[in-house]
């Protein structure tokens, strides 16, 4: 078999920044003559795109790479990303796997295939590269176009911070940033290809502006990082695109959400009102066990900023239990501080220990059951603050953008605030910014009617 004719699928767990990464991987190797089939097809490779933060990452990986033998058991299995650069032995000793990948070579994958053996030798431990994260010295630009209609855009990866529970910075390396000319460019070739929203991504996007001498290649050489430029630049930068219609911040830590942004998406037509700020605890004394940069009364500054310009805005919030320390009361103090607090929707993560963190030797732990109750909840008190953030929507008209696919007769989109909407379908309106009047609130959704059809059609 030629090289140009081997079929690969792929698996990503994990981020937006996983997947907007798997795509460039994708792009990049089908240039070089890999055809993308399915994951649930026979392939002759499948790539599995692996995350740190995924709970048991481990066990997962191994579920996948079973699922993948299932199809095609000759099929030669390769593992890259966060994971595989955080424990390359383990994941090369799991049955099945060949070949693993970690940061510095995940976007050069097809110069290690040639040294796959040519038949899979089951029982076998695979070959596994790994390297220094100190040496990785580059940015590599990605986009997702999932759903035709939105792409993820990374525009930062790593971090210099150092949240003693996080092995982020120990997989990514240090902060560093694409420069403001070379997203607007990708912006604009987005916008050539038909997406009408994108959704700016990276691991800590509001530390954007760092730039490397060596921006695409991963050489090994020393550079010097740099900021050149930040986050309040590029938004405004990427205000002036044509051709895209929205663009959403995906995550941006409190402490570097300023009130000059805020105050400018406020006033953007392209910027959409949705804020997603992580939390992790409401009680001072766990953010500063976790070296959290900031206390909760940034938190709440942030917020009643937010609401005060845009009172409509969506804000979803991202939060840990069972953090090391984490007695009942100050569980309490979290959970009394997200219901006080004028938000839309909650991420909750139950606290694991990682390898190589600060918080894994601390020795105040909370028990595995006691941890579970407490996702349970907030992921109850996630639920009453979206369904009442729903329900104050309902009878306003809020432009909606619908994407491709019909589901049941449906279609459904997202409006400005993140309300999710269904519509009655028509193929008019996808992939279309639409006026759509809400009309009920449903199970995790919002009916709504297509408020001024013959304008629509029209135009
Ligand atoms: S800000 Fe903290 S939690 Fe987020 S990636 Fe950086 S170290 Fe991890």
């Amino acid at each position: 078999m030629t090289e140009k004719s081997k079929t690969i699928a792929y698996h990503t767990l994990g981020c937006k920044l996983n997947f907007a990464e798997t795509s460039t991987i994708a792009r990049n190797l089908e240039k070089e003559g890999f055809n993308k089939v399915k994951f649930d097809e026979a392939a002759d490779i499948y790539l599995i795109n692996t995350c740190s933060v995924t709970e048991n990452a481990d066990k997962e990986t191994r579920t996948i790479v079973k699922r993948a033998l299932r199809n095609s058991p000759a099929a030669k299995i390769v593992v890259t990303g966060c994971y595989a650069q955080l424990k390359p032995e383990e994941i090369a000793s799991i049955e099945g796997v060949d070949l693993v990948v970690g940061t510095n070579d995940k976007f050069n994958l097809s110069k290690y295939f040639s040294q796959l053996p040519e038949e899979k030798v089951h029982g076998e431990k695979a070959i596994f590269f790994s390297c220094d994260i100190s040496e990785v010295n580059f940015f590599k630009s990605s986009y997702s176009l999932g759903e035709r209609t939105r792409a993820f855009l990374k525009v930062q990866d790593g971090c210099d911070y150092s949240c003693t529970y996080c092995t982020i910075p120990l997989a990514r390396g240090k902060s560093r940033s694409d420069s403001i000319a070379n997203v607007v460019k990708q912006a604009e070739e987005l916008a050539q290809s038909g997406i009408k929203e994108i959704v700016l991504t990276g691991v800590n996007i509001g530390d954007f502006g760092i730039h490397l001498d060596n921006q695409q290649g991963s050489n090994g050489d020393t550079v010097t990082p740099q900021r050149n430029e930040n986050f309040f630049e590029l938004i405004q930068a990427l205000d002036k695109v044509t051709g895209i219609e929205r663009f959403r911040i995906s995550s941006i830590e409190p402490n570097l959400l300023k009130d000059e942004m805020i105050d400018f998406v406020a006033g953007s037509k392209k910027f959409m009102p949705h804020f997603h700020i992580p939390l992790q605890s409401g009680a001072d004394e766990i953010l500063k066990g976790m070296k959290r940069r900031y206390l909760r009364d940034t938190y709440i500054s942030r917020v009643k900023k937010i609401k005060s310009v845009m009172p409509h805005a969506c804000i979803g919030v991202d939060v840990i239990v069972g953090f090391p320390g984490e007695t009942d009361e100050l569980f309490k103090e979290t959970v009394d501080f997200i219901s006080s607090l004028d938000v839309s929707y909650l991420h909750v993560f139950t606290y694991s220990e990682r390898a190589n963190t600060e918080a894994a030797s601390m020795t105040e732990k909370i028990p595995m059951r006691i941890r579970q109750e407490r996702n349970k909840i907030l992921r109850q008190l996630s639920e009453k603050k979206r369904n009442h953030f729903y329900a104050e929507h309902i009878g306003e008209t809020r432009n909606v953008l619908f994407m491709m696919n019909e589901e049941d007769g449906m279609l459904e989109g997202f409006s400005d605030n993140y309300l999710k909407v269904k519509a009655p379908f028509d193929s008019a309106f996808t992939n279309r910014v639409v006026p759509v009047t809400l009309v009920s609130c449903e199970d995790d959704y919002v009916d709504g009617v297509i408020a001024d059809f013959k304008l629509q059609i029209a135009d």
